[in-house]
């Protein structure tokens, strides 16, 4: 895919917050650990990084609601609806990571990889050829 600066708008369920995130992205992936398991309701999670440049707010900053999930990172989603919307983590200070579900247009990027893959849930099914990361810290190679 050649590179496309445009920006890509994303909102959660009932449209209060609204964002947009300008390419180029930093990785995307998705994520098996039990947090984003339970925040999200979800098998699993596919998340990609936006540079905090390149993401906005556009609509709904009040209704953001912010979940310290562990000492490591913030959580958020919207108060009305109930979307899980970001994770900002002290490990990538300078990365917002996004839910690539809420987006409303194509991303410059495709998931690329599986992380926490050792915590996933045994009744989730990931036959798709791509790297899979585990261990303690979710991101360590698996054989
Ligand atoms: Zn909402
Ligand atoms: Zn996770």
């Amino acid at each position: 895919m050649p590179p496309d600066p445009r920006p890509v708008r994303g909102a959660c369920l009932c449209g209060a917050v609204a964002f947009e995130v300008t390419p180029p992205t930093t990785f995307c992936g998705h994520c098996h650990c039990s947090m984003c398991r339970r925040a999200h309701g979800a098998g699993y999670v596919t998340w990609f990084g936006a540079s905090r440049e390149g993401f906005r707010i556009l609509a709904g900053e009040d209704a953001l609601v912010r979940y310290r999930s562990s000492e490591h990172g913030v959580r958020s989603f919207c108060g009305r609806c109930g979307s899980s919307l970001f994770c900002e983590l002290e490990s990538h200070p300078g990365v917002v990571d996004v839910v690539l579900a809420n987006m409303q247009g194509s991303i410059d990027r495709r998931p690329e990889l599986h992380v926490f893959f050792s915590d996933k849930a045994d009744w989730v099914q990931a036959d798709d050829g791509l790297p899979r990361l585990g261990g303690a810290s979710g991101l360590e190679p698996l054989e």
